[in-house]
C-alpha cells in the first residue's frame, strides 16, 4: 500500500501539556507516536512517498477563514501578549458560538479551542498544514484510481471542527480527505474506529446527505468527548439519517466491536458510496493508555477486513493512538488485513 507522510515536518510540532481532570499532565500526543508509526510500515510491504503541497485549498474546504488564519497566526501573536504561556492554550470559552468574533489573541484562542488539549507551539502549524498535505496527497492518489492508500496523519484531525481544535486535534484530515475525493465522487462515506466520538467530522458534514458519517466509540455519556457521541445524534435538515453513532459500553473487546460495525455497515451499503475514508484510531486498543474499550491486535485485523470488504477506493486516515508497546503492531495488524480483504474481494 502507498503510505503518505511528511515524518520530519509532522514530528515537529511538540505540545508538552494539558489539563486531565483539572491536573497539569504531560501531553500524550508526542511525535514518537510518529516514529512508531512510520517505523511499522517501514517494513519494506508498504511504498512510503513525500506527499505534496495542496496549498490551502483542501483545508479551506471544510474550515472557516477567521479559524484558518488564528491557526496559522496565533503563535508569533501569543509571543506579544504580556506574560503569557510558553504555548497558546485557552482560558474563557464562550458560552455560544454568535455572540461575535474577538480581536484578542487571547479571545481568539477561547473561541476557537474547545479544551486545552490543543496547545500551539513554535512549529505546530508547521505539522497541522503537512499532516493535512498528508491526508489530501493520499485522497489525490485515490481519486486518480488507486484502490487505497494510509495517510499517516499526526497531528490527528477528527476531533477538529470547521472553526473548532479540541482533543489533540487542529485540522480535520479525514474531512479534508473525504472532500477531496468528494470532487470526482457524489456519496462519499467516512467511518470512524477510534476510541473516541469524532465529533468534528460529525459536525463538519452534520446537515449533509452526501457525506455520510458514523463512528464507534465508547460511550459518551462518562467519556470524552461527553458532549457528542451519542445514538440520538443523527444528523440535521438534510442531513437528517446520514450520521450514525454506535456508542459501546467501555471496556467493549473484539466481538462488541466487530458486531457494531456489521451493523453500521449496512446503512454504509445502504448509503451506496462511491469512495471511503476510514479514521483510523488504534486507541480502542485494549492496552492503550488511554483504557477505554478492548479490542485487541487481531481485532484491528479483523475489523479492517470488514471494512476492505465493502469493495470501495479507501483512504485510511491515522487518527489516535498512544505510545504502548503494541501500537506498531496494531497499525501493521490492520493494514495487512485491509489488503488481504481489498485484493480478494
Ligand atoms: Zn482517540
Amino acid at each position: 500500500m502507498k503510505v503518505f507522510c511528511s515524518a520530519e515536518r509532522q514530528r515537529a510540532h511538540y505540545p508538552r501539556h494539558f489539563l486531565v481532570n483539572g491536573a497539569r499532565q504531560a501531553n500524550p500526543e508526542v511525535p514518537e507516536r510518529l516514529d512508531r508509526l512510520f517505523q511499522a510500515v517501514s517494513t519494506g510491504a508498504h511504498d512510503i512517498v513525500e506527499p505534496s503541497d495542496h496549498g490551502m485549498g483542501p483545508i479551506a474546504a471544510v474550515h472557516t477563514p477567521e479559524y484558518i488564519r488564528f491557526l496559522s497566526r496565533i503563535y508569533e501573536r501569543w509571543l506579544r501578549v504580556p506574560d503569557a504561556s510558553d504555548e497558546v492554550i485557552p482560558n474563557i470559552h464562550p458560552d455560544r458560538r454568535t455572540a461575535g468574533y474577538p480581536l484578542s489573541a487571547v479571545g481568539q484562542a477561547g473561541y476557537h479551542m474547545s479544551d486545552t488539549a490543543c496547545p500551539i507551539g513554535p512549529h505546530s502549524w508547521e505539522s497541522i498544514r503537512w499532516s493535512a498535505n498528508t491526508a489530501a496527497s493520499a485522497a489525490a492518489h485515490v481519486s486518480a484510481g488507486a484502490p487505497c492508500a494510509y495517510a499517516l496523519c499526526r497531528p490527528p484531525g477528527h476531533h477538529a471542527f470547521s472553526d473548532l481544535a479540541g482533543g489533540f486535534c487542529y485540522v480535520n484530515n479525514a474531512s479534508v480527505a473525504a472532500a477531496f475525493l468528494h470532487r470526482t465522487c457524489e456519496r462519499v462515506a467516512i467511518i470512524d474506529v477510534d476510541l473516541h466520538h469524532g465529533n468534528g467530522t460529525q459536525g463538519i458534514f452534520y446537515a449533509r446527505a452526501d457525506i455520510f458519517t458514523m463512528s464507534i466509540h465508547a460511550d459518551p455519556i462518562r467519556f470524552y468527548p461527553f458532549f457528542w457521541g451519542h445514538a440520538a445524534e443523527r444528523g440535521e435538515g438534510p442531513g437528517l439519517g446520514y450520521n450514525l453513532n454506535l456508542p459501546l459500553p467501555r471496556g467493549s473487546r473484539d466481538g462488541a466491536f466487530l458486531d457494531a460495525l456489521e451493523r453500521g455497515l449496512e446503512s454504509v451499503r445502504a448509503f451506496a458510496p462511491g469512495a471511503l475514508v476510514v479514521a483510523l484510531g488504534l486507541d480502542a486498543f485494549e492496552g492503550d493508555p488511554f483504557g477505554g474499550l478492548a479490542v485487541t491486535t487481531d481485532g484491528f485485523g479483523r475489523i479492517a477486513e470488514r471494512l476492505a470488504r465493502l469493495g470501495l477506493p479507501t483512504v485510511i486516515v491515522q487518527e489516535g493512538g498512544y505510545l504502548c508497546d503494541a501500537l506498531g503492531d496494531n497499525l501493521a495488524s490492520f493494514l495487512a488485513g485491509f489488503e488481504a480483504a481489498h485484493r480478494a474481494g
